[in-house]
């Protein structure tokens, strides 16, 4: 089902001209409410009535991250704090969080309206019974989440992140139809079932909505197998919205993105310049619709690639590819740039470990050294000590001939791999101590 197909299936020429009608409008609100907007606009020698086609936007500058922790909490607020009924705050890395808000319109008329879309692409309905199990309060995954459930006509059930065996059990005895969670604690939910001794028949689980860190096809794979659901990649940042910016259909392999609210760019990170359809750069969104807490061209650090051919699947937003990486956790290891996520990928093509993982970084004399931990699926366990030798000199191999670096690979017991209940703790790094 198409949740709204007006928007979702709108002649592309006709959405430019919306958009455009969007952007014009928000570029105005803001010249008169956000001081740091006119400010930089002024100091770029542009106003908001230069911008006459989708092609000036690029003349605009960035907003970056620091800019929202310079103005921090609400400096960057285009609404009176009155009309503000709601604040998140991105889960943040260093110092001060970050802190958006939304209007009344924002949650109802733009974040309910593209989490319910997100959910229907997953095949989602009225008739399910929705299982959100991403983390409730400032974070915006549970709420996102929750509202877009409610606005579909679902029945909710609010778990929040944790609490793995009443998640189990609820899951049982309401007979949760679609699970959303981070993917890792997909992954976490999977294992405790399995030893709970619940196999997919036992469960009523159809679909999987997974999103706010990066996962692989392998975590897919082994998500959908042990869980008995079609697994389907959500994506979105507090800064933007939270989630509800773009997610997979049943085409897989790339999520729609609701251009209609978040107008996408890819632009070359080294050069800042815009790159044309298909190649992979930065990606960068300008909000058209929200009221409290709109970006201009907000860098996400995320690594994509836009698409703008037609989907099968009838609706006509554009696509981009799965978020491989971050510009900023990428881990750069004896001048070799590595992401995480290519990691997880060798390790899910490797028979007998399980991708639940940790890169533990340290000093070497001067050189940096990524050891790898990786858990052995209990199956595995048993094998002999030569076996395992066999299994970590695999893993190394396949790294170094990917990655080109050499790491250490550590095969730790089933288990012992602390889970996640929300966004998984991947990196380890020791190198400023050693
Ligand atoms: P949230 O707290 O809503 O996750 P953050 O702003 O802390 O928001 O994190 C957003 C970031 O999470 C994104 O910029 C991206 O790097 C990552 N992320 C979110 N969804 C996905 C996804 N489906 N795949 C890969 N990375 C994702
Ligand atoms: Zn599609």
């Amino acid at each position: 089902m198409i949740w709204d197909p007006k928007h979702e299936c709108m002649d592309v020429e006709q959405r430019r001209a919306l958009q455009l009608f969007r952007l014009r409008e928000q570029l105005a609100r803001l010249w008169a409410a956000v001081p740091l907007y006119r400010q930089r606009w002024q100091e770029a020698g542009i106003t908001p009535d230069d911008i006459r086609s989708l092609d000036d936007l690029p003349r605009l500058p960035f907003t970056v991250k620091n800019d929202l922790r310079d103005t921090y909490p609400t400096g960057m607020f285009a609404a009176p704090m009155d009309e503000v009924v709601r604040v998140h705050a991105s889960s943040g890395t260093t110092g001060k969080p970050i802190v958006v808000g939304y209007t009344k319109s924002d949650v109802n008329d733009i974040w309910a309206e593209t989490i319910a879309r997100t959910i229907a692409l997953g095949g989602g309905t009225s008739q399910d019974i929705l299982q959100i199990a991403y983390g409730y309060g400032l974070f915006t995954g549970g709420l996102g989440l929750h509202y877009g459930g409610e606005r579909l006509g679902c029945t909710v059930i609010p778990m929040s992140s944790g609490n793995t065996e009443r998640q189990l059990l609820m899951m049982q005895d309401l007979g949760t139809t679609i699970l959303a969670c981070t993917p890792s604690y997909a992954l976490t939910l999977a294992d405790a079932a399995e030893e709970m001794g619940l196999g997919p028949d036992d469960l009523k689980l159809r679909a999987g909505l997974f999103g706010a860190e990066a996962w692989s096809e392998g975590a897919r794979v082994a998500v959908e197998n042990k869980l008995g659901l079609s697994a389907h990649d959500i994506y979105g940042l507090t800064e933007i919205i939270g989630p509800g910016v773009a997610a997979e259909c049943e085409c897989k392999g790339t999520m729609h993105v609701f251009d209609d609210h978040f107008y996408p760019e890819i632009i070359d990170p080294e050069t800042l310049e815009p790159l044309p359809e298909g190649e992979t750069g930065e990606l960068v969104f300008t909000t058209l619709t929200k009221r409290a807490f709109p970006v201009i061209r907000f860098r996400t650090r995320d690594i994509t690639a836009l698409h703008y051919e037609p989907c099968p699947c009838g609706r006509t937003h554009p696509r981009v590819d799965r978020i491989t990486g971050r510009t900023d956790d990428m881990l750069i290891i004896r001048g070799v740039n590595v992401f995480p996520s290519q990691i997880e990928h060798v390790l899910t093509g490797v028979h007998g470990v399980e991708p639940q993982y940790q890169l533990v970084l340290t000093k070497e004399g001067h050189l940096d050294a990524l050891e790898v931990q990786v858990e052995v699926a209990p199956a595995f366990f048993s094998d002999t000590i030569k076996g395992l030798e066999h299994l970590e000199q695999e893993i190394g191999d396949k790294i170094r001939s990917t990655l080109g670096i050499g790491v250490k690979v550590k095969l730790v017991e089933p288990k012992t791999i602390e889970r996640s209940i929300g966004k998984a703790k991947r990196v380890v790094d020791l190198r400023e101590k050693t």
